[in-house]
């Protein structure tokens, strides 16, 4: 088991009973003792890494036992009681690399690894089309329309997600800022609360009290979230109350994701829920339909929105958290596939040959839906090529005519 970070000695050292103190880079032998009768439960061996020379280049305390599921299992419980959490996949190697620890080559080398197949498939798709142009009179098939456009497809969508691993890449760098907005008493305070699992804003059953902004930050899925929660936005003449609705609004214009509480029990101000979706409308956003555990006194449902999008919860009952975290996580694209890939963008460069070759295979399904010859066609999956190229290294003339000729015989 390896603990990482500042209180990785603090956390382990109790939970054992070591022959000699922990000193950085040296195996100490000791016992793990049980918590509550302080009897000797397994030996173990435990090694201190000092920071900065350690995998994630924090202090890391790696604990070896004899492996016993029970006794493992022991270890990282006690381990959690005492304020470690679990890591999340990959993050070990995420922090190494953060830190500066794993260089980017070693990145680019598992980038590399997940473009070289779509690579590939491209590089099929242009032989094989180069074959029906060039050696027409040899009988090669040539393929159907709906062929090509699945082709395409199939090229398009590991692209894609790779797209989308460049806003997850920075938000694991940078952390993103959450904004949760909606009416006075619909369950703001409440929400974070729960989001954040511990008793720090102010909730309030009195409207609009929670005047400033409180912020926290929370580990969601192993990202860094800034939780904003911000003052009940309500049309208001009272002055510190019309402050806070500023500044709720501010908050608004600065989050990279917005939660849009509403109340449905509640059939007060609803042109407020309205103008605020007006106002968080074309950017991230996610419906959260709170009191939900009141919903027999539902005085409505006719909000703006696709309803299936919303999440229901219950800030009381706590249902819905999970699927709201779990809402939060994907819309910041860290889904468990990408998470779990060392291979994901980490710099603009990246994004944009990535970005270039995508559109240039938008430009290949329209040219094939335009019906144009496909000599045209072609160009635009060479410019698709191009900047993959650029990242993992060149495909010659000499590739493709390899794959031509090995793949269809042709000229004997
Ligand atoms: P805010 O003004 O939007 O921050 O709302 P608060 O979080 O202060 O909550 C206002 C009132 O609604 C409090 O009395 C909460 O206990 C209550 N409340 C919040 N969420 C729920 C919920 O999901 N169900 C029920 N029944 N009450 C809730």
């Amino acid at each position: 088991m390896r603990l990482s970070g500042p209180e990785a000695r603090q956390i382990a050292l109790p939970l054992f009973r070591l022959k000699h103190p922990l000193e950085a880079g040296r195996a100490i032998f000791g016992e793990l003792i049980d918590q509550q009768s302080g009897e000797r439960i397994d030996e173990v061996v435990a090694t201190f890494f000092e920071r900065p020379r350690s995998y994630t280049t924090e202090d890391v305390v790696e604990i070896s036992a004899h492996g016993s599921p029970v006794v493992l299992h022991y270890v990282v419980e006690q381990a959690l009681a005492r304020g470690a959490r679990l890591a999340e996949p990959g993050e070990f190697t995420m922090r190494g690399f953060l830190h500066g620890r794993i260089d980017l080559t070693q990145l680019e080398g598992a980038l590399s690894h997940r473009i070289q197949p779509v690579k590939k498939q491209l590089v099929e798709l242009i032989a094989l089309l180069e074959a029906g142009i060039d050696f027409a009179e040899d009988d090669v098939a040539v393929l159907s329309d709906d062929q090509i456009l699945e082709a395409v497809g199939k090229i398009r969508a590991p692209l894609e997600a790779l797209a989308r691993s460049f806003a997850y890449g920075r938000v694991v760098h940078e952390g993103l800022t959450l904004a949760i907005i909606g009416r006075p008493n619909v369950g703001k305070s409440s929400l974070f609360n729960r989001l954040v699992e511990r008793e720090r804003a102010i909730v309030t059953a009195a409207p609009g009290t929670t005047r400033d902004l409180v912020t926290e930050t929370v580990s969601l899925a192993g990202l860094p979230i800034h939780l904003v929660d911000t003052a009940g936005i309500r049309s208001s003449a009272d002055e510190a109350e019309a402050i806070g609705i500023r500044k709720s609004y501010e908050a608004l214009a600065e989050a990279d994701l917005v939660l849009v509480v509403t109340d449905d029990t509640s059939a007060q101000h609803l042109d407020e829920d309205e103008r605020l979706l007006r106002a968080s409308s074309g950017r991230k956003r996610i419906l959260v339909r709170n009191k939900s555990d009141l919903t027999c006194h539902s005085v409505r449902n006719s909000l703006a929105g696709d309803d299936s999008a919303d999440v229901h919860t219950s800030a009381v009952t706590g249902e819905g958290i999970d699927a709201l975290r779990a809402r939060v996580v994907a819309e910041v694209g860290g889904g468990s596939a990408v998470q779990q890939e060392n291979g994901f963008l980490t710099n603009l460069r990246q994004q944009r040959h990535i970005e270039e070759s995508l559109s240039a295979l938008s430009g290949a399904e329209q040219a094939v839906r335009q019906r144009t010859p496909h000599e045209m066609l072609l160009m635009d999956l060479y410019n698709s090529l191009r900047p993959l190229d650029a990242m993992t290294g060149d495909t010659t003339t000499d590739d493709i005519l390899n794959l031509i000729f090995s793949t269809f015989c042709i000229g004997k």
